[in-house]
């Protein structure tokens, strides 16, 4: 069925906009069938688990140490990596020379102005009352298919949770900026 390849795509870009990626530029869509009942708790268990991905796991997905540490938690939500990996990465970057504050600060800015494409698209799908869902019917003739659903008030308060989360997200970034323009880091 399209829904399956509909709700990884849709799956993908939210993970995407959590994680400060770009995301493909089709936003991702919700369903709630008025029909189907195992549609929408399809969607809500993929909202969780990526909801839950957000958040920090057990072990570090580089070097799968234990991530115990706070200074684990602020890594992982800047990096995506452990504190151990920070202090291995920025290292090796010194060694070879790279480690450049420009280099960084760029790298930081760029991440600043991903995150708020993210939120303000999250806040886009949030406004808007419905959701869509288009299927292709006949690729030739380019007809689709357009359903709409209703969003259900747990997708909205993921979306709120991913909207709080990402600008959180982001204030750590423009603090991170300031600091390593100001060569504290
Ligand atoms: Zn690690």
């Amino acid at each position: 069925m399209a829904y399956s390849k509909e709700a990884e795509r849709q799956n993908k870009v939210l993970g995407d906009l959590l994680s400060g990626k770009e995301p493909e530029k089709r936003i991702f869509v919700g369903y709630q069938g008025e029909k189907s009942t195992e549609k929408q708790k399809d969607v809500e268990s993929h909202l969780t688990k990526i909801m839950k991905e957000v958040r920090m796991p057990w072990f570090c997905p580089k070097c799968e140490r234990v991530m115990k540490k706070r200074l684990d938690n602020k890594m992982w939500r800047l990096f995506q990596h452990c504190f151990e990996c920070q202090v291995e990465e920025e290292h090796e970057m010194r060694v070879n020379g790279t480690f450049e504050a420009y280099e960084k600060t760029k790298v930081i800015q760029n991440k600043i102005s991903a995150l708020s494409n993210n939120i303000d698209e999250l806040k886009e799908w949030l406004k808007e009352e419905k959701t869509e869902y288009v299927e292709p019917v006949n690729v030739d003739t380019g007809f689709v298919h357009v359903e709409k659903f209703e969003k259900t008030e747990e997708m909205l308060q993921e979306g709120k949770d991913a909207v709080k989360m990402l600008e959180n997200k982001k204030k750590e970034f423009e603090k991170l900026l300031e600091d390593v323009k100001n060569g504290n880091k």
